[in-house]
C-alpha cells in the first residue's frame, strides 16, 4: 500500500481489497479450516491449513504492518500470546530487561513462566535510561518497553533505548497495546518490534481477545517468531480478525476522540480536591511530559489517578459512578475504572488509592459530570 497516504486513509483501505472471487466490498470470513490442493498436488491459492496461513488472518497481518509501518506483522490469539511467542523466541540462558512497572499480566509471565524456563531477568526503572545501561548484562538479549506505563504512566524514552539496545546488540521491544500508530510510532522511533494486545484499541469495542506482533524488518528472529505461531498454533479465529478488521477502519478516529477526552478529565481530576495525583503524560506537570511531546503524536486515552482516602475511598468513588463502567480491560469505546491493585492481586505494585481509567468516546462534559457527582457522594 501506497506510503503517501495519511492514516486515516490507510486505515481505511489497508488490507481492505474487494473480494475478487464475488466483488464483495466487504472482507470475506474465511472459517475453512482447510484448504483443496489441484490435481498436480499444489496449492493453487497459497493456502494449506488456517493454524499455517488464512486468507481474514492475512488480511489483518497486512493491515496491521501497513499501519505500523513495518515490514511484517503475526497475528495471535491474546496479546498475551504475542508477547509470550516473542520470550518464547530467545533462548535459556538470555537476558532480558522489562520495566518495574509495566502490564502485570506480563510480568507475571515473565516471572512463573520464563523464569523457571531459563529466561534471565531485571526489572529497572525505565524513565531514567542509565538504569537501563547499568543492568545490561552480556547475555541481555532483548529490553521491553511499556510508554505509557501500567499502570503508572511512566515514559520511557523509544528513540534512546533503542541506542543502548542497538549498541549492545539487544533487541528494543515496545508493547504498544496503549498507544497506537496514531498516538506513538515505535519503529520510526528505532524499536525493532512492536506488540499489541489487538483486544484493546485496535479492535475498539471490546468484544474480542487477539494480540499481534510488527517487526520494523524481516529477519530470523522474526521467521522464528513466525514459526512459533504456526508451531504452537496460538492463532486468533478468522472471525476475530475480521472484527479487528473492521475496528481498525475508524481507529485514527477513534483515537483522537479518546485522546481529545482523556485530556479534558485529567484536567478535571488533577484540579479537583479530593485528587491526590493524576498521571497522564499530557499534564505539564507530569514528569516525563517533555519526552512524551517529543515521541507521541497524541497522549493517548488511559490515565490514572491518586485518590485522597485509598483504597475505601477508592472503592466509594467507583461505587457511585453511573456512567463508568467498573471493569478491567481499556481502549472500548465505553469508559471503564477500575482499582488496579485489588484486580493484579497480593503482589500489584499498584498505590491502594489508585483507579485507573480508560476514557470512552461518551461527551466529555457527560463523563466529568458523573465523576463529579460521585466525587460529591463520598462526602454524605
Ligand atoms: C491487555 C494487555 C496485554 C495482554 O493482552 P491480552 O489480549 O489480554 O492477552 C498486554 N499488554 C498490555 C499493555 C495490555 O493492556
Amino acid at each position: 500500500m501506497a506510503k503517501k497516504w495519511n492514516i486515516e486513509t490507510l486505515a481505511v483501505h489497508a488490507g481492505a481489497e474487494v473480494d475478487e472471487a464475488t466483488g464483495a466490498v466487504t472482507p470475506p470470513i474465511h472459517m475453512s479450516t482447510t484448504f483443496e490442493r489441484a490435481k498436480d498436488g499444489s496449492y493453487a491459492h497459497g493456502y494449506v491449513y488456517t493454524r499455517s496461513n488464512n486468507p481474514t488472518r492475512e488480511r489483518l497481518e497486512r493491515a496491521l504492518a501497513t499501519l505500523e509501518g513495518g515490514e511484517e506483522a503475526i497475528c495471535f490469539a491474546s496479546g498475551s500470546a504475542a508477547a509470550a511467542t516473542i520470550f518464547h523466541a530467545l533462548h535459556m540462558g538470555h537476558h532480558i530487561i522489562a520495566p518495574d512497572d509495566m502490564y502485570h499480566g506480563v510480568r507475571k509471565m515473565l516471572n512463573t513462566t520464563f523464569a523457571p524456563w531459563g529466561l534471565q531477568m531485571s526489572f529497572v526503572d525505565m524513565t531514567h535510561p542509565k538504569n537501563v545501561v547499568d543492568a545490561l548484562q552480556p547475555n541481555t538479549r532483548l529490553i521491553w518497553v511499556e510508554t505509557p506505563s501500567n499502570p503508572l504512566l511512566k515514559i520511557t524514552d523509544i528513540k534512546l533505548l533503542a541506542k543502548i539496545a542497538h549498541g549492545h546488540g539487544a533487541f528494543l521491544v515496545v508493547d504498544a497495546t496503549w498507544t497506537p500508530a496514531t498516538v506513538q510510532r515505535p519503529l520510526a522511533l528505532g524499536a525493532d518490534l512492536v506488540v499489541h494486545s489487538s483486544t484493546k484499541y485496535l479492535s475498539g469495542h471490546s468484544d474480542v481477545l487477539g494480540g499481534a506482533v510488527i517487526a520494523r524488518k524481516k529477519g530470523r528472529f522474526v521467521e522464528r517468531i513466525r514459526h512459533i505461531q504456526e508451531a504452537e498454533g496460538a492463532v486468533p479465529s478468522p472471525f476475530d480478525c475480521w472484527l479487528t478488521l473492521r475496528g481498525l477502519r475508524t481507529l485514527p478516529y477513534r483515537m483522537r476522540a479518546h485522546c481529545e477526552n482523556a485530556g479534558k478529565v485529567a484536567a478535571f481530576l488533577d484540579a479537583h480536591p479530593y485528587v491526590a495525583l493524576v498521571h497522564y503524560p499530557g499534564l505539564d506537570m507530569h514528569p516525563g511530559h517533555r519526552v512524551a511531546q517529543a515521541q507521541m503524536q497524541q497522549f493517548g486515552g488511559m490515565l490514572s489517578f491518586e485518590i485522597i482516602g485509598g483504597a475505601p475511598a477508592a472503592m466509594k468513588l467507583c461505587a457511585n459512578l453511573e456512567l463508568f463502567t467498573r471493569a478491567t480491560s481499556l481502549g472500548g469505546i465505553e469508559s471503564l475504572i477500575e482499582h488496579r491493585a485489588s484486580t493484579e492481586g497480593p503482589e500489584s505494585t499498584a498505590p491502594q488509592g489508585l483507579l485507573r481509567v480508560s476514557v470512552g468516546l461518551e461527551h466529555p462534559d457527560d463523563l466529568i459530570a458523573d465523576l463529579k457527582q460521585a466525587f460529591y457522594k463520598i462526602r454524605a
